[in-house]
């Protein structure tokens, strides 16, 4: 006897697509039959307590978003949006049932102290979830403690060459180091600091403050600089395994398929709203521009293109959303001081819905879009095939996707705690209508059902 038995679903497995009922023991997907004539008749279906009928529709992996930031402090006293609560809602309604979030060193602090905190802060969480580990200082004591974080499932860290917690080269070297020797992957923010730096204060010197002129600051070969480097430099710190993350453009991409195609092991990221909106954007009024200003920033149609091309060679592996919405309020401190703008969008409830009408547009299958979207990360995060793949054993982590119901992305219609969408207006084909967590409804028809608090952390295993 079955807990559940998803009817007549098209499955989208990693192998293809397959007409089955898809049947939920214990939380994890226990049998997947496929469909044949003689068992259509629900007298013949498995037995189960519960069934749902899921004709006409696709069954997805749940999303995993590999790049969150829920609750997350800036140095200017804001903090983003969504919590872990209002976050992780958002992220279920729209087809997303695990996270990947970024504990955050504490300048003085430990690694330790950082995962103890931001786990208390994810008690709330909807889904299910897991932690990078921010190094903000690489120090003996840190690298040393980098051993523990791989006992306590954190099997991935992120580093920044900008901001407040960026790394000098030497830090950078060391943390690649460090990782290659204990078979863990450094994901890194890549934007070359002197030059932004100089740039913007060159710009405001000039008068040129505007929102616009935070792009103008930080233009594709800012970004493309520093991912040559720290391929470069991964290369020689024992060709250590390393993610680039929200890459954006053709210098950046160039350089990680020339890397890839010596076999180094590096892996890139985008994001929605590089492959969806392009730097027209900042033409708008300052009013509007705000809610773009984000970085990297967005790019050039011809960026976009690359983007895409990227996603179907394979070059790029993941799309995640880099989630760090703040109010248009906080957004608008900024307009007459781009620098005083909180960088980050919206995403974590609109990912799953925009790529999968988009990507088919773009020529991409639901196979690949729910590798993109859930098999990769699950893969490179050390979370598979627990999660992100829809396989005897695996968690029923489900997503009920109606490829006919059309809808139109307004902020009113989302469960993401900020008064905006970066996509406002966008009409995407398909959506989902039920997502399930451990075989547990937690979103039905764009409510969600779920508890708070549902979500459990998932300790990550070495990839
Ligand atoms: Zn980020």
């Amino acid at each position: 006897m079955y807990d559940l038995v998803i009817h007549n679903a098209k499955v989208v497995t990693e192998k293809g697509i397959v007409e089955a009922n898809l049947a939920i023991l214990d939380g994890k997907i226990a049998n997947i039959l496929p469909v044949m004539a003689e068992c259509e008749e629900p007298s013949q279906l498995p037995e189960s307590k519960e069934v749902i009928d899921a004709k006409g529709c696709y069954l997805l992996p749940g999303g995993v978003d590999a790049h969150t930031h829920l609750d997350m402090p800036l140095s200017n006293g804001l903090k983003s949006a969504d919590d872990f609560v209002s976050g992780t809602i958002a992220a279920a309604v729209g087809g997303t049932t695990t996270v990947i979030d970024y504990a955050c060193q504490d300048a003085n602090g430990t690694l330790m102290e950082a995962l103890t905190e931001w786990k208390k802060k994810a008690k709330g969480a909807c889904v299910d979830y897991g932690m990078h580990m921010s190094i903000v200082r690489a120090d003996d004591q840190t690298l040393s403690e980098m051993a523990d974080m791989v006992s306590q499932g954190v099997t991935s860290f992120k580093t920044y060459l900008v901001y407040d917690m960026r790394l000098s080269d030497e830090e950078l070297y060391r943390v690649l180091e460090r990782s290659a020797n204990l078979g863990t992957i450094v994901t890194v923010h890549c934007e070359n600091y002197g030059v932004l730096q100089y740039r913007t204060k060159k710009l405001l010197a000039e008068g040129k403050c505007e929102p616009k002129y935070h792009a103008v600051s930080r233009p594709d070969r800012c970004e493309g600089e520093a991912v040559n480097r720290v391929l470069q430099i991964s290369a020689m710190a024992d060709m250590a395994p390393v993610y680039i993350v929200h890459n954006t453009c053709r210098e950046s991409i160039k350089c990680i398929e020339e890397s890839r195609s010596m076999g180094h092991p590096v892996f890139a990221e985008t994001c929605p709203q590089y492959l969806l909106l392009d730097d027209s954007k900042y033409e708008l009024e300052p009013e509007e521009c705000v809610k773009y200003v984000m970085s990297p920033p967005l790019r050039s149609k011809a960026d976009q293109h690359y983007l895409w091309e990227a996603l179907k060679n394979g070059t790029v592996k993941v799309v995640a959303t880099d989630h760090c919405p703040f109010s248009l309020a906080e957004k608008k401190r900024g307009l007459h001081n781009f620098t005083e703008i909180p960088n980050g969008g919206t995403g974590v409830e609109e990912r799953i819905p925009l790529m999968y009408s988009e990507g088919r547009k773009h020529g991409l299958s639901y196979v690949e879009i729910a590798k993109l979207t859930a098999t990769n990360p699950a893969k490179l995060f050390g979370m598979y095939p627990r999660k992100g793949t829809i396989r005897i054993g695996s968690d029923a982590d489900l997503v009920l996707y109606d490829p006919d119901k059309t809808v139109t992305i307004t902020h009113d219609i989302l469960h993401e705690n900020v008064d905006y969408t970066c996509y406002e207006g966008m009409t995407v084909e398909g959506y989902p209508v039920m997502t399930l967590l451990r075989g547990q409804i937690l979103a039905k028809d764009g409510s969600f059902t779920g508890k708070m608090g549902q979500g459990q952390y998932v300790r990550r295993d070495l990839p």
